[in-house]
């Protein structure tokens, strides 16, 4: 439960980043972290589209400077790009504790985005800017001077479907669980979620039971 979903205390350290969108309103905001990655990112792809569901897509630089195909799909499949840094950095770790080296690292990032793909579709797909922090580690510095540029992006519910604890129906038994009305919920397209087949199994059955639930889908 701490983790799944995140106290309301833990949820006040970052005041003004988004946890949870309108609680009135019958509608989920999906979201991947860590990619893009080649098989797993094109998967989720093709079974958005045929949910014709759109998503946002908090990426690593240097996932993307390794697989700009996979990139450009995300991009010209109409979905949302947010910023997850260039190499995946912890924001509490010793080398990138000064707010200044853990920034660059963003921007390098944010740069390497605009830098391969045609400007006006990434653009679309880059604004509003969204920045997620690996981990959910931020110190209060780097989230004073990241949020001046960016909507910082928390998460109501994470499915855990990277964990190696965990397996598929667990993964899918947290959405089932905590999905509720504005939730931000976080997934991941990457080797971890993928290797274990936690995303295969639960990614699918969350759509349909998300939507059999009456939810509509919505972009951050
Ligand atoms: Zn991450």
């Amino acid at each position: 439960m701490f983790i799944e979903q995140p106290p309301e205390l833990f949820r006040k350290l970052y005041p003004s980043a988004l946890w949870r969108m309108n609680p009135d309103e019958k509608a989920v905001y999906l979201t991947f972290d860590d990619g893009p990655i080649p098989v797993v990112t094109p998967w989720v792809l093709d079974l958005l589209d045929q949910h014709n569901i759109k998503a946002t897509f908090f990426m690593v630089g240097d996932n993307i400077r390794k697989h700009p195909e996979e990139f450009r799909m995300v991009v010209e499949r109409g979905h949302r790009i947010g910023n997850h840094t260039f190499n995946h950095i912890r924001g509490f770790s010793r080398r990138y504790f000064t707010s200044y080296s853990y920034l660059e690292n963003t921007e390098e990032a944010h740069d390497f985005m605009l830098s391969i793909c045609d400007p006006e579709t990434t653009d679309k797909a880059l604004h509003p800017l969204l920045f997620r922090p690996p981990h959910g580690h931020m110190g209060w510095a780097q989230y004073m001077l990241l949020k001046r540029k960016y909507k910082i992006v928390m998460w109501d519910l994470v499915t855990r479907d990277y964990s190696k604890k965990l397996r598929g129906p667990q993964v899918l038994a947290n959405v089932m669980r905590y999905a509720r009305n504005g939730s931000i919920i976080t997934f991941h397209d990457s080797l971890k979620s993928w290797d274990s087949g936690n995303l295969q199994y639960a990614l699918p059955r969350a759509l349909n039971f998300l939507e059999e639930e009456g939810y509509a889908f919505k972009l951050l």
